[in-house]
């Protein structure tokens, strides 16, 4: 197992009606922003639960928060917040308000430009130059709450950017499962979808001595299987809608990466393909791993070959297995309701493959993955492979 550190501040508040607890979370004195997006808090009775737990608080709020929250948006925040003198931030929604709200978090103390945060990937590591924030969770899919990575847009630039670092956690997550109630179908096949490849991206790699991490990932597999098609059919389910939620979670608060190797370029890749033409982050995702998988399969084939027999109890040759592996992902995604190929989203896909290749190659992101052998030439292969 290779060494590591696991240091998960993240105060995590898990079930039903815990969202009345906000007020003993938050200092008393504090002046706060509650940050949102487009206003679904509104509709399900989320905001009135908030408004409810605290009666009598310094509040200010700030909505419009997008999916794949942009840089432009959050920077308004940031002008509200040293304004308001707002000394901790609420955030109110799913991963796109948490990580625009670490971004937020990031950049009211930033000396410099703030796109930097972005553009040059900056480590956010020191806690006195941060805004505190703490997370009301209202989608299970990204882990967001119990990480401290952020995945930011600049819609100038049309550049869907990742970032991060330890004085990002948040200081606590209200995890409510009942809040999924209100979901659509497609965002709670995304979220599972999103959870799901979280895993893979740290599971399949190259076979590792990290035994336990990989039987951990493989039960948060297994339970994404079991349960994701039905808590979209039955979100109203409690035993569905904790697990799904508590999945989550999981597959991305860090636990599961310790001691082993991971991958990232699945998200990597879809992250351009979220920033060209909207599509919803997990069904990126669905697009491009099942290829990275094809085009990688010398790299992943024995990860490949070990989660075809303990997922889907496969047999036959380590090749047979590996490759039935990656047609039987594709048939969960599907089963999830995720649509595989590029061509079904954009008709103007023919320029994509080189684009993110080139995008690549100028940023310097020579080699991707756990190999660091996804170059920018196996980039153009991977999206040619998925149009
Ligand atoms: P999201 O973008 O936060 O939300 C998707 C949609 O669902 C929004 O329209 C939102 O509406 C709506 N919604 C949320 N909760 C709802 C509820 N309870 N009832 C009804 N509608 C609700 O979804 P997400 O999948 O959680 O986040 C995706 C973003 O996270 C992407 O930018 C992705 O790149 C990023 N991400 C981050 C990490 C990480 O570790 N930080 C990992 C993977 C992905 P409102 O706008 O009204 O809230
Ligand atoms: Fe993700």
């Amino acid at each position: 197992m290779l060494n590591f550190e696991l240091y998960n501040p993240t105060n995590l508040i898990f079930g039903k009606g815990q969202i009345e607890k906000i007020a003993t979370l938050i200092p008393a004195e504090a002046k706060i922003l509650i940050a949102y997006g487009g206003g679904s808090i509104f509709k399900n009775g989320i905001y009135d639960q908030v408004k409810a737990a605290l009666p009598d608080r310094n509040i200010v709020e700030f909505g419009g928060i997008e999916p794949n929250p942009h840089y432009e948006t959050l920077m308004k925040a940031v002008t509200v917040i040293k304004e308001q003198n707002i000394d901790f931030i609420l955030a109110v929604g799913g991963g796109s308000v948490i990580d625009g709200v670490k971004f937020i978090s990031a950049a009211v103390h930033f000396e410099g430009n703030p796109m930097d945060i972005l553009q040059k990937r900056l480590l956010i590591k020191d806690l006195s130059k941060v805004v505190p924030f703490g997370t009301v969770l209202t989608i299970p899919a990204t882990g967001s709450e119990m990480n401290s990575g952020s995945v930011v847009t600049i819609e100038a630039t049309q550049e869907k950017l990742a970032f991060g670092g330890s004085a990002l956690f948040p200081k606590f997550s209200i995890c409510d499962p009942t809040v999924i109630v209100s979901l659509p179908k497609r965002q709670l096949q995304n979220g599972v979808v999103d959870a799901y490849t979280h895993v893979l991206e740290q599971y399949l790699t190259y076979p590792h001595e990290g035994f336990l991490q990989d039987r951990i990932s493989e039960s948060i597999l297994q339970t994404l299987i079991e349960i994701g098609p039905k808590v979209v059919e039955d979100p109203t389910n409690y035993a569905l809608a904790s697990n799904f939620m508590w999945s989550c979670t999981m597959a991305l608060n860090g636990l599961i990466q310790k001691g082993v190797p991971s991958d990232w370029a699945t998200h990597m890749i879809g992250h351009e393909l979220t920033a060209l033409y909207g599509i919803d982050h997990a069904r990126t995702l669905a697009i491009i791993g099942p290829n990275l998988y094809k085009v990688m399969f010398e790299t992943k084939k024995g990860k490949l070959a070990q989660y075809g027999k303990r997922i889907f109890n496969l047999t036959g040759t380590e090749d047979e297995i590996a490759q039935e592996a990656i047609n039987k992902t594709v048939a969960f995604f599907h089963t999830m309701g995720m649509q595989t190929q590029l061509s079904e989203y954009t008709k103007e896909f023919d320029t994509t493959a080189d684009f993110i290749a080139n995008r690549f190659e100028e940023r310097g992101w020579k080699g991707l993955g756990e190999k660091q052998n996804i170059t920018p030439e196996k980039v153009r292969e991977i999206v040619t492979a998925s149009y």
